[in-house]
Order: C-alpha cells, then sequence, then structure tokens
C-alpha cells in the first residue's frame, strides 16, 4: 500500500497529519515541503519583533521531532514538480513517489506589486519562518521601516515594529486601515491609536518605485511624495498556490477548487488551508484550517466527512488597540451600524431584518465578542 502523501508542512499540512494520527496509527504518511518545515505557529510572525522572538524561539519542533512525533517521514526543503494524477505519483525531480491519497496543503503566495526602481528587488515580505528569519536579520541595527500595505498583516507589523523601537511608515492606496474588514469609524480608531506608537501614514497613494542609494531606500509615492527607509515590507495580500495542481489538470479558480469533503476534481486528491478554495471560499486564516484538518482526516481515514464551518471572528493582533473581526459574507445583503464611543467602536453588520451578519469590534467593544459571535450565522453550515 502505497503512503497518504501530504504536500504541505504549514499549519494544514501539519494540522491534517496530527488528525490523522489521532484515527489511524498505521497507515504509512509523508509529509514533504519546499520550506524548512519546522512545526511553528504563523500568526506569531506578525508579533514576534517587539518582544525580540527569535526564530529558533518561534519553531515549536523540528522536522525530526515532527516526524518522530506523526509516525511518519518528513522531507523537508523538497520541492514537488509535478502530479500525475491517473498514476498517483509524485515528481520530485527525477525521483518518482507513489501515493495513496494526496492532500494540498500548499499556502499561498504574497502578492508583489509592479514597483520599478534599483532597490524594488530588496522589498522584503514575511509568510513563513524561514522570511521571518531573513527579516530579522535585515533589521538588525536599522532604524526605520516602510510597510507596503495597512490591511490585517501590514498593521500587525506595524504595531509590532512600532512597539520593538522602529520608526514605520504605512502606505495604502485605500483611505483607511484595514479597508477590507473595518467600517471607516473601525478603522480610524486603529489609525489614530497606532498613530499615537508614532506610525505614520500614506493613505490613499501607492509606492511607485524604490530606490537605493548608501545603504537606504528612496520611495516615490504617485502622489509625488518621497520618503525614506532602511528596509521595506510589503503585505498587500496572498495569492493561493495553484500552479502545481492547474498543471496537473485539477481544477482550479481563485483557489484549488474543493468540495465539502475537501476533495478536488481528481481521486483521491483532497486539499486545505492558504491554497484552497473550498465552495467558493478562500479562508486564509487559522481557524478554518483546523476545521478542516479535522474532516479531512476523517475521509483520509475511509469515513467521508463533510467539513462544517462556524462563524469565526479573527483576532487583529493590534495590541494598541485590540480589534476583532467577523466580516459579512462576500455580497451578504446588508448594512453596517456603528457605536463609537470614547474607548471603543462597535460595528455591526445586520440584515435588512434585523439578523447579525457580521461585525468588527474595536477597543472596549471587544469585551462583547462572546456575545456577539453565537448569534452569527455558520460560515457554512
Ligand atoms: C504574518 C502573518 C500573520 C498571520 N496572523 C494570523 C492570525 O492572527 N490569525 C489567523 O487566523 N490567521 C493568521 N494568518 C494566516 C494563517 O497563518 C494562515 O492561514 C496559515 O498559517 C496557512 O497555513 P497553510 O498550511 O495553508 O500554508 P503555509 O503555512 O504557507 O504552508 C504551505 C506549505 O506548502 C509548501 N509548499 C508549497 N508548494 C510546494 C511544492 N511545490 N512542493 C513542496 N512543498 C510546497 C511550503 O513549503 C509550506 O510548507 C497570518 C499569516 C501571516 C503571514
Amino acid at each position: 500500500m502505497h503512503p497518504i502523501v501530504i504536500i504541505g508542512s504549514g499549519l494544514a499540512g501539519y494540522n491534517t497529519a496530527k488528525e490523522l494520527r489521532k484515527l489511524d496509527a498505521a497507515t504509512s504518511l509523508v509529509v514533504i515541503a519546499s520550506d524548512s518545515s519546522s512545526f511553528y505557529s504563523k500568526p506569531m510572525l506578525s508579533n514576534a519583533i517587539a518582544s525580540k522572538k527569535t526564530p529558533a524561539a518561534i519553531a515549536l519542533n523540528t522536522p525530526a521531532q515532527m516526524a518522530e512525533q506523526l509516525k511518519g517521514i518528513v522531507r523537508p526543503n523538497t520541492r514537488v514538480d509535478a502530479i500525475d494524477t491517473a498514476a498517483h505519483t509524485l515528481k520530485i525531480g527525477e525521483e518518482t513517489l507513489h501515493y495513496s491519497k494526496l492532500v494540498l496543503a500548499l499556502g499561498a503566495d504574497q502578492i508583489r506589486l509592479p514597483i520599478t526602481g534599483s532597490g524594488a528587488a530588496d522589498i522584503q515580505t514575511v509568510n513563513d519562518l524561514d522570511d521571518y528569519a531573513r527579516f530579522r536579520t535585515a533589521i538588525e541595527g536599522k532604524k526605520r521601516v516602510a510597510i507596503i500595505g495597512a490591511g490585517l498583516i501590514g498593521c500587525e507589523f506595524a504595531n509590532d515594529l512600532a512597539a520593538g523601537g522602529y520608526a514605520v511608515d504605512i502606505i495604502d492606496i485605500a483611505q483607511q486601515a484595514l479597508g477590507r474588514l473595518l467600517p471607516p469609524e473601525g478603522g480610524a480608531m486603529l489609525k489614530d491609536k497606532l498613530t499615537a506608537l508614532g506610525v505614520q501614514w500614506h493613505l490613499g497613494t501607492s509606492v511607485q518605485s524604490v530606490d537605493t542609494a548608501n545603504g537606504a531606500y528612496t520611495l516615490t509615492l504617485a502622489n509625488g511624495a518621497t520618503l525614506q527607509s532602511d528596509i521595506v515590507l510589503s503585505a498587500v495580500g496572498l495569492k493561493p498556490r495553484t500552479a502545481l495542481a492547474a498543471a496537473a489538470g485539477i481544477k482550479v479558480n481563485r483557489g484549488i477548487v474543493a468540495d465539502r469533503n475537501l476533495a478536488t476534481s481528481a481521486p483521491d486528491v483532497y486539499t486545505l488551508g492558504d491554497c484552497a478554495e473550498i465552495e467558493g471560499m478562500v479562508m486564509p486564516y487559522v481557524m478554518p484550517i483546523m476545521h478542516a484538518s479535522r474532516a479531512l482526516a476523517q475521509t483520509l481515514t475511509g469515513k467521508t466527512t463533510a467539513v462544517s464551518f462556524p462563524a469565526m471572528p479573527v483576532m487583529v493582533k493590534t495590541p494598541a488597540c485590540p480589534t476583532i473581526v467577523a466580516p459579512p459574507a462576500i455580497g451578504a445583503a446588508g448594512s453596517w451600524q456603528v457605536a463609537a464611543t470614547a474607548d471603543g467602536v462597535k460595528s455591526l453588520f445586520n440584515s435588512a431584518d434585523g439578523k447579525l451578519l457580521g461585525f468588527a469590534l474595536n477597543g472596549a467593544a471587544t469585551a462583547e465578542r462572546a456575545k456577539l459571535a453565537p448569534q452569527l450565522p455558520p460560515v457554512l453550515a
């Protein structure tokens, strides 16, 4: 019998393996990943600078420890080049590896904007532990960091770097912080609190070029302004990794297309995590992975199990302004009702008949999470 093979050693890959082992100690299991395959919690990467956490402190287990724990094989720094879904094989260079069932837990790439200039190639992104190690080395001894993107990850890094003593500039084409998750009042509170930490904002504009001179960077913005920085970090969103699946003839759309059983269009091939589009939804967060990995483990042991997703509020790690968001489903009909006080903003997204479909809570209003979350409809019943 060929092994179950999981491609990817992020939270999706390793959690599926862990859940599988709770149900089945015997089936042979191989985890293959192109990164260094330490087990770590990715959300920690955007709040580790101020607390001076080293990459080694973030890595909870080495690949060898994971192999032991999973009673399987873990192959770090190993890129899968191709999948033959008819033959149930993978290509790793010249090597051919057979699988009985295959899990694609490939994650997502950071989107790179078309920025010109002699320093454009030096723009950093942080999407895994290896990136964090590079970024941490790069900022060592530096003072100024420019962040492109004021979304969830950009704002978290802005808070963390400012709290860590760096001078932070943040640039976003939107007119507000966290524009896709917060109504304007909530965005304004987050912006004000981060400003109080020293963050400088450049909203409603974009970065056109990044040029380097004397070890520093000059960013030229679309509005004509320029600013100087020692490091440039881009955090403008993620793009599910679909190329490997698409080349194998597996159906992809925004992500690798999966049904409620996390099955792709190819027999015995499943997907979850940041690379997946499950029932039309791309959900690049931890909680969907936890639910999906539990369901998928059952399916991999022969008990086909559909995934259900409850409402899954996301905590934004901006301690300067605690923020929790549970955005309404894309296209949901309704409107925001916003109540702002001196120390918090409560934003509720209600349908015309008064049903709560989403919320965004800032500051003191985050205390209402426990009361509001159970009122939300499930993401996938
Ligand atoms: C800085 C940051 C902060 C975040 N904070 C939060 C938060 O607070 N709350 C929250 O819910 N979510 C947060 N997220 C999102 C969350 O961390 C991700 O949704 C989750 O970690 C994704 O896990 P994954 O396993 O799908 O992908 P990844 O962790 O990206 O793993 C993908 C794996 O696939 C491997 N791979 C890809 N292609 C190949 C190939 N061809 N061959 C072999 N291996 C391959 C990679 O090497 C890697 O091991 C954050 C994300 C970031 C970047």
